[in-house]
């Protein structure tokens, strides 16, 4: 089926729907194509607490009011996985499995996913021992030992949140110093449950069917250290989902869409937002930002077709 809209937004995260919103506020209709389920990636944050204006959220309500805000004023999301993007007279044609989009402007929103550490078992061991969400499966390891993989804020933010009901979390990282904010590391370092493994690397997950313990080695020392654990929570940082636009819209070295601050890509009309983005801050404000810009910016190309 072929469906006409002024805007399609690819991605219903932060950037996707705060972009929805500012579109459908400035008298565009906007349809928001997501593959999953919207909110993005803040709906695996327990507490929002650097949103200026909210001095405390969680993620999932944070994710839902947007949702609601921009659904309230009328911009459609659909549940739909995008499959190809083309060039038409006029605009860009969005192709899913169902369905076929024809935008006047494309906004793509699509985000990023987490890193994987890249290790033998690593795959299939996730869901038997290994997570990349410490609030979607940390109620699983009440009372047991879990460490946590990283050294920036979420893998600080993990292990304090998992430190409330495990019976001990290892932090493991690959430097001295950790890279998360000062006041994160301090709390965690005030727990009594908390173990820091600092400047190691990771060399082995241990365990027949599921994991059963991480081996790590000391890079000063070169000393190995087999850590038994329940379960390990990866929280290295994440990767674009440009995926499939690569074809249409040019990326730089690491994955991420090329695109200024005007969120203007390679491809006349389609335009970039949030943390698919090439960007040096990847945070809350600059998704809601970048939705704004790209809105803004798609709207004036529209109209000057
Ligand atoms: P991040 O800041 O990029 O940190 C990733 C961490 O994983 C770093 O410590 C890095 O080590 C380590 N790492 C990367 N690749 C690795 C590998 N292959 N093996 C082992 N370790 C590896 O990622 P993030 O913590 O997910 O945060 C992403 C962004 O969201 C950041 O801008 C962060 O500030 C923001 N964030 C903010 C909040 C908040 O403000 N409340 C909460 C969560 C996230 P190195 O340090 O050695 O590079």
């Amino acid at each position: 089926m072929s469906i006409k809209t002024d805007i399609v937004i690819i991605g219903a995260g932060t950037a996707g729907l705060s972009a929805a919103i500012y579109a459908q506020r400035s008298g565009k209709s906007a349809i928001v194509l997501e593959k999953l389920s919207y909110g993005g990636q803040i709906i695996n944050t327990p507490e929002v607490q650097n949103y200026p204006g909210i001095a405390s959220i969680s993620g999932f309500d944070f994710a839902q009011g947007l949702y609601d805000q921009a659904t309230g004023l009328g911009a459609e999301v659909r549940f739909e996985e995008v499959s190809g993007l083309e060039k038409a007279d006029k605009g860009w044609i969005v192709r899913t499995g169902s369905n076929e989009y024809e935008a006047g402007a494309v906004i793509i929103a699509t985000g990023a996913k987490n890193r994987p550490l890249g290790m033998e078992h690593e795959k299939e061991w996730t869901g038997s021992g290994i997570s990349y969400c410490a609030t979607c499966d940390g109620a699983f390891f009440k009372g047991r030992v879990v460490a946590v993989a990283g050294g920036g804020n979420t893998a600080l933010e993990d292990a304090i949140f998992l430190s409330d009901y495990c019976s001990r979390v290892y932090l493991i990282h690959r430097r001295n110093q950790l890279r998360g904010e000062k006041h994160l590391e301090d709390t965690l370092r005030s727990k009594e449950n908390v173990e820091f493994v600092l400047n190691v690397a990771m060399k082995s997950l241990d365990g027949t069917d599921s994991l059963e313990a991480v081996t790590v080695t000391d890079k000063a020392t070169g000393e190995e250290r087999q850590i038994k654990v329940d379960g390990l929570f990866i929280a290295i940082g994440q990767m674009p989902e440009a995926g499939i636009f690569g074809q249409t819209v040019e990326l730089d070295e690491g994955g991420y869409i090329k695109a200024g601050e005007d969120c203007r890509t390679s491809a006349e009309g389609i335009f970039a937002a949030g943390d698919c983005r090439t960007k040096a801050v990847r945070q809350l404000t600059t998704a809601a930002a970048d939705g704004a810009v790209a809105a803004l910016a798609a709207c004036a190309y529209i109209n000057e077709a």
